[in-house]
């Protein structure tokens, strides 16, 4: 009888499905010090970086509690593995579509485990890996990712390989910075890839080699959304780069302080609703 209860139970238990809307939905999944950021429109998910490892298993549970299936796009900004720790886990709970990733040259590919596992999983899945370059645009339903950064094809910092993505929904437009430092920002104000945008995903956890003058200056963000960890040893956000940002908006979310962040764009008006006030 129990038995027969339970099994009734079970049946009734619905997976959950993926809302297919025109809406551009954006969630900042808050993975301590680091970045995860999951995109859907009509249907299509990009996931843009994991967090380290230990929230591999977090970031599957929220995204099959939206209901994603299938990941049609995932962007590894850089190989840090507080953005790829947990890529490898991620990804093979999921079917993918395009992976993208910066080219690096041979002496800055890494030896490291969770990179050696990304590669692994990569394989097993018979997936190509895509080079980000400058241009290159991804539709996402009515929304389309584009490619700003990396400019170079050598840079001394790892951060400044960081596929930056310009995404674009209605009059709406939100910048996914990756770890992009100083060098790769002024490198896309002076190619003129740059114009206002709403939403802002700070490079580098707010870190103070990030955010600079110039760079604010041509995108003139209206909110901004900070990655970082509760009392994080490296002090982002840093002072500086809240201050300079502060010059053009006091809308600064924080996953420290606010949990996850979700961005909801109709295209013409932006929602913004937090796990914490
Ligand atoms: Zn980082």
């Amino acid at each position: 009888m129990l038995g027969a209860v339970f099994f009734w139970l079970y049946k009734q238990r619905k997976e959950p499905e993926l809302e297919v809307n025109d809406d551009l939905s954006v969630h900042y999944i808050d993975v301590g010090q680091g970045d995860c950021e999951l995109l859907i429109s009509g249907g299509k998910t990009m996931l843009i970086d994991s967090g380290e490892s230990q929230y591999a298993g977090k970031v599957t549970d929220y995204l099959k509690d939206l209901g994603v299936k299938r990941l049609d796009y995932v962007v590894a900004t850089h190989p840090h593995s507080d953005h790829m720790g947990g890529m490898s886990r991620v990804m093979e709970n999921f079917d993918i579509g395009e992976v993208i990733m910066p080219a690096l040259p041979d002496e800055d590919v890494p030896t490291t485990v969770f990179f050696e596992k990304f590669l692994d999983v990569c394989e097993n899945k018979e997936l190509t890996l895509t080079e980000a370059k400058v241009g290159n645009v991804f539709q996402l339903g009515d929304a389309k990712a584009e490619v700003l950064a990396p400019n170079q094809t050598k840079y001394e910092d790892v951060n400044n390989y960081s596929v930056v993505l310009l995404v674009t929904h209605g009059s709406k437009k939100f910048i996914f910075d990756g770890d992009a430092e100083k060098l790769s920002e002024k490198e896309m104000v002076d190619a003129g890839l740059l114009s206002r945008i709403d939403v802002y995903k700070v490079g580098h956890h707010g870190s103070n080699s990030s955010s600079c003058a110039a760079f604010l200056k041509e995108t003139q963000p209206k909110i901004a959304v900070i990655s970082c960890g509760a009392d994080n040893p490296y002090g982002h956000p840093r002072d500086g780069a809240l201050k300079r940002i502060s010059t053009y908006t006091g809308e600064i979310y924080r996953t420290d302080l606010n949990g996850t962040i979700n961005i909801v764009s109709d295209g013409k008006e932006l929602t913004v609703s937090t796990e914490r006030k």
